[in-house]
């Protein structure tokens, strides 16, 4: 390639003057220009050839040169417009790369990089929840057991409850004031002590220990252990009466 550069502006204002091809080479060295469109008004082409060479393969590259000449500036110039569509794409690709690795530095990289860490915090709270719950759930259950155990005690303890209070009911005992004898009936001391039967004075026993007591004592007895509340009411009521569930929560 020549170092000289080329001047296609010139060269294609010398194609242009020159005249009009196509140009023909012939065996003796002359180059013809065009067949005349009219033959019959012009010179024949042989008599007024565009130029004469030293031989023929002169003359038929200067012929050739003609539409060759226009034919490479043509190239040259697409060529030249496809370079520049070539640069513009290479330099926009360029650009949207920097423009990518800035947004990458920028934005990109500072985002992944909270959002991993954010991650892993989620995940960690995750596995501590999950542990939490599990933990949780293990001691629900054996809450739920020992709620469940108390429930079945507290029935139990109900079922034994109500059998004794049904045992041990309170019986009034009648008396004339002193409390020396005692009668299961107030009419005769009402008429005795000439008062309605409800007003004659009594105190209360314990059927079921007064039964005991009796048959243990005897006829004559004085009641002692059957007087209501008896020590077996008396240890019933001392018992608190608030539910398994009340209980738990304490
Ligand atoms: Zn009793």
């Amino acid at each position: 390639m020549s170092d000289v550069p080329l001047d296609l502006d010139a060269i294609t204002a010398r194609a242009e003057a020159a005249t009009p091809g196509p140009w023909e080479a012939t065996r003796n060295g002359r180059i013809l220009p065009p067949p005349p469109q009219l033959p019959s008004h012009s010179l024949p082409r042989e008599l007024n050839p565009v130029a004469e060479a030293d031989c023929y393969s002169t003359a038929d590259f200067i012929a050739h040169a003609r539409t060759d000449i226009p034919a490479l500036l043509d190239l040259v110039s697409q060529l030249r417009q496809e370079n520049r569509d070539l640069e513009l794409a290479l330099y926009t690709i360029a650009n949207q790369r920097r423009r990518d690795d800035l947004v990458d530095q920028a934005l990109r990289r500072p985002l992944l990089k909270a959002a991993t860490k954010e991650v892993s915090r989620l995940r960690d709270q995750l596995a501590d929840a999950a542990g939490m719950n599990q933990a949780n759930c293990a001691r629900a259950n054996r809450a739920e057991l020992h709620a469940d155990g108390l429930r079945r005690r507290a029935e139990a303890a109900e079922g034994v409850v109500a059998r004794i209070t049904e045992l041990h009911q309170p019986e009034k005992r009648y008396h004339d004031g002193s409390a020396e004898f005692s009668f299961e009936d107030p009419g005769d001391l009402a008429s005795e002590l000439g008062v309605e039967p409800e007003e004659v004075p009594f105190f209360e026993i314990c059927s079921h220990c007064a039964e005991i007591e009796e048959r243990l004592a005897g006829p004559s007895f004085d009641y002692l252990e059957a007087l209501w509340p008896c020590a077996t009411m008396r240890a019933v009521l001392a018992v608190p009466t608030n539910t398994p569930e009340e209980q738990t929560n304490v």
